[in-house]
């Protein structure tokens, strides 16, 4: 089986020859469909069946869930597998990549161009270089050698919203739930179990425009705005004073102030105001209550000028992760590679496996100093070893008999 599929590096090569680029700019966003076509393609060839969704109003964007599956699954096998904590394993990764500048580049993004021992082209580290080592990983197992399931999952619009990990709850088959993930973004192959959150939120102040002369003939957006901004500083302290975790570079939750609008002229009362704010949460803090606690103080700040005042999410955002070293996969990892678990300072789509029941780690080939860059690369020293991990991860979560003790 999987004789006719190409070698690693032209698997590589024909995934970063398929443009996929994600943008929030409805110009420059690309959809995913044909990489999602090459995965499903060679995933077929190699015995996995293959689930096609598309993203609900975005059909020129999809998710991949490709599963093999023990060949005599019963659901008291699988039932039995998960008891053992080895029911299956997931290997995730997205198949968008960000929009490049070609005018930057040494040679063309999306030509795999191989120098100094190193792999070029747009998304070699972020992230279908860890898409082409899966396949390549899987190459030659057959379903007999399955105790339980192994799914590779290769998702949509990681880079412009995570509608593809958020998509997966409605379409994730109920009888094919892995107990274990591994996301493949670029760790340089070390373990991360955890990362902040990310919300984005446009706090607007509505008020009424007037000839300047006269204060009485409008309401001015910016006076309360100046009370908006005070309590975010006052309530940004008072975070930082509750919530901190060592674990992390930037051990407290943090709040930028990134960007303010209002009025427009000198002698014009300011007829509105809007400012941005990016909040970073830690483990543990839940974006809803954040939320309301965000609506509340401002309110509280704005007593009779509240009715004035909206709050609008820039994007859905993202929950912070925390998988438990204890989880089974994460001991694993340390295991393997010998190195503890750490946390990372950008989000991915994690939380939303974990909302799916499983536990998560984020262990990939890339650097990613390198990833969203000009000249993005993959260090080829870094292929075998991954191909190695991967089939590690495999061996212990789909292919070894449960341990005797857990039958009791
Ligand atoms: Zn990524």
């Amino acid at each position: 089986m999987g004789q006719e599929l190409p070698d690693l590096k032209q698997l590589l090569a024909e995934l970063i020859a398929t443009p996929s680029v994600s943008s929030v700019d409805p110009q420059h966003d690309q959809g995913n469909l044909a990489v999602i076509e090459l995965l499903a393609g060679w995933l077929e060839e190699l015995g996995f069946d293959c689930q096609v969704t598309n993203l609900p109003g975005q059909p020129h964007k999809a998710n991949l869930i490709a599963a093999l599956e023990p060949a005599a699954v019963d659901s008291a096998r699988a039932d039995n597998a998960s008891d053992t904590g080895r029911g299956g394993l997931a290997l995730c990764g997205h198949t968008d990549t960000v929009p490049c500048n070609p005018e930057l580049w040494q040679s063309d993004p999306f030509t795999l161009s191989e120098r100094d021992g190193r792999l070029y082209g747009l998304g070699t580290t972020d992230m279908k270089g860890f898409l082409a080592l899966a396949v390549e990983a899987v190459k030659g197992l057959a379903a007999e050698q399955l105790t339980a399931p192994l799914v590779l999952l290769a998702s949509a619009d990681e880079e412009s919203g995570m509608a593809g990990a958020r998509a997966l709850e409605q379409s994730w088959p109920t009888h094919i739930r892995p107990r274990q993930a591994l996301i493949g973004e670029p760790t340089a192959n070390l373990p991360v179990h955890m990362h902040k959150g990310m919300m984005m939120e446009a706090l607007h102040i509505a008020g009424r425009s007037g000839h300047s002369s006269n204060p009485e003939l409008g309401r001015n957006a910016l006076e309360p705005m100046t009370r908006v901004l005070q309590e975010l500083l006052d309530w940004r302290e008072e975070l930082r004073a509750r919530y901190r975790d060592e674990r992390f570079a930037v051990p407290y939750p943090t709040l930028n102030l990134g960007h303010i609008h209002g009025g427009d002229n000198p002698n014009r009362i300011c007829g509105s105001a809007e400012l941005h704010i990016d909040l970073r949460p830690l483990p543990g803090m839940a974006p809803e209550q954040l939320r309301a606690e965000l609506r509340d103080r401002l309110q509280g700040a704005l007593g009779d000028a509240a009715t004035d005042l909206t709050i609008r999410s820039l994007s859905v955002g993202q929950p912070p992760l925390e998988t438990p070293r204890s989880a089974p996969i994460i001991e694993l990892a340390e295991r393997l590679t010998g190195h503890p678990a750490k946390a990372v300072a950008f989000a991915t789509e994690a939380p939303y496996l974990a909302e799916l029941g499983m536990d998560v780690l984020v262990l990939g080939p890339g650097d990613i100093e390198c990833a969203h860059q000009p000249d993005e690369s993959l260090a080829v020293e870094r292929l075998q070893p991954s191909i190695e991990l991967l089939r590690g991860f495999i061996r212990h979560f789909c292919m070894e008999e449960a341990p005797n003790h857990a039958a009791g």
